[in-house]
């Protein structure tokens, strides 16, 4: 087959699937609303989970950075990259999380490929939840390390695989929140399970951190577990974007040393690490504490109106709140629906969802209003 041959049949079975992925092109908005081709819509397919996004204090905090820095880092952190900036958020996060160190990326995606990649080798075993992030999972396939994932959430895998013999480490994976279905891990469990194979721990808490805990120190502070690798993203509850590893004083030096994304790419801009520890003040702030409870009252509105409905809500007690129906043009069909009442919402489609679990993928966030939760549940009413 050519190379126009294979990539015609792809796109051919994509589409045959009704799974064909297309961009939109967005005109204005995260946070609340969304403007697309001239009409504005109710989001509820973005991750701001504390609409920062839209924040004008982190707004300002960019600007001025920009002002002070430039807008570009002008090179790898190993080279000239590495500002003041950087430094500080990264000293912030730390004291924040109880880490000796945090390290930025300029992705979560990046960060886990990076970390993963750095530490794994051929005598390693990577025991990873079947429904882990595609960042974690491609970054263990491609690791030269055995890969065996345990079914999500099942602490008796694990801890079976754990226990088969080896000659190098293991590294469990997992994560706080999971991106599709918006339940958590048992996150105390998992790390006993790791604590007894001597293993270590590797969390992406890309969806908890900001938005769940005190302070908004995420799920494993929530749960009263501190992994030997935290990995948190800036561009949910951020609302910018970004990423931090937080580990030990070695652990950290190692990744200095062997981690390629950070030594081979260019630094985030400063004046975004000028935005992040703005956003990172309001995270911890009294603030912060009323826009997670704003964000608790519209979930626990959304699940109390959607229990009434004949729809399959997940074990989910997060800002994601995912209707699955299975069949791919029915969730096509719901979104569409949505959309003609001025709601937007993203259906979620195999690969990115194990085959047969399309779903709707329904995010709130603490910009929401009530009335925006009552419209919602309204046209779900209605039906397609
Ligand atoms: C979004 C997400 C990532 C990727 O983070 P980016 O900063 O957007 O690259 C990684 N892990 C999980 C679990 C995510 O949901």
């Amino acid at each position: 087959m050519s190379w126009q041959q294979r990539i015609e049949a792809a796109l051919s079975e994509r589409r045959a699937a009704d799974a064909l992925r297309r961009r939109i092109t967005v005109e204005q908005g995260a946070g609340r609303w969304l403007t697309l081709e001239g009409e504005r819509f109710c989001n509820f397919a973005s991750n701001d989970y504390l609409g920062l996004s839209q924040h004008p204090q982190v707004i300002a905090a960019w600007q001025q950075g920009a002002a002070q820095y430039g807008v570009g880092s002008g090179g790898s952190g190993h080279v000239v990259g590495h500002t003041a900036a950087h430094h500080q958020l990264e000293r912030e996060l730390a004291q924040w999380l109880g880490y000796d160190r945090a390290l930025l990326f300029i992705s979560g995606f990046a960060a886990n490929q990076a970390t993963i990649a750095a530490l794994t080798g051929k005598e390693d075993r990577i025991v990873a939840d079947k429904l882990s992030h595609a960042s974690l999972l491609e970054a263990a396939a491609l690791s030269p390390a055995q890969l065996r994932r345990f079914a999500h959430n099942d602490v008796g895998q694990l801890a079976s695989l754990l226990s088969k013999p080896l000659n190098g480490q293991q590294l469990v994976v997992t994560e706080g929140i999971f991106s599709m279905d918006g339940d958590s891990a048992p996150l105390a469990a998992i790390a006993d399970a790791a604590r007894e194979a001597q293993a270590w721990l590797m969390v992406d808490d890309a969806h908890g951190i900001g938005v769940l805990g005190e302070q908004g120190r995420g799920s494993c502070h929530l749960q009263g577990v501190k992994p030997d690798i935290l990995v948190v993203t800036f561009g949910k509850g951020f609302g910018v974007s970004g990423a931090a590893v937080l580990c030990s004083e070695a652990a950290a030096d190692y990744l200095v040393q062997f981690a390629r994304h950070l030594i081979y790419s260019t630094a985030m801009p400063p004046a975004q690490a000028v935005a992040l520890s703005a956003a990172l003040d309001i995270i911890r702030s009294d603030e912060g504490d009323a826009r997670r409870a704003q964000l608790a009252a519209l979930i626990g509105r959304f699940r109390d109106g959607v229990r009434g409905l004949d729809l399959a809500v997940t074990e989910s007690h997060s800002a994601i709140q995912p209707l699955i129906v299975s069949d791919n043009s029915r969730a096509l069909r719901l979104a569409h629906t949505l959309r003609q009442q001025g709601l937007f919402a993203t259906a979620i489609r195999p690969p990115t969802v194990p085959p047969g679990t399309a779903r709707l993928r329904l995010t709130l966030t603490a910009a929401h209003q009530p009335e925006d939760i009552d419209r919602l549940l309204e046209a779900l009413h209605g039906g397609e």
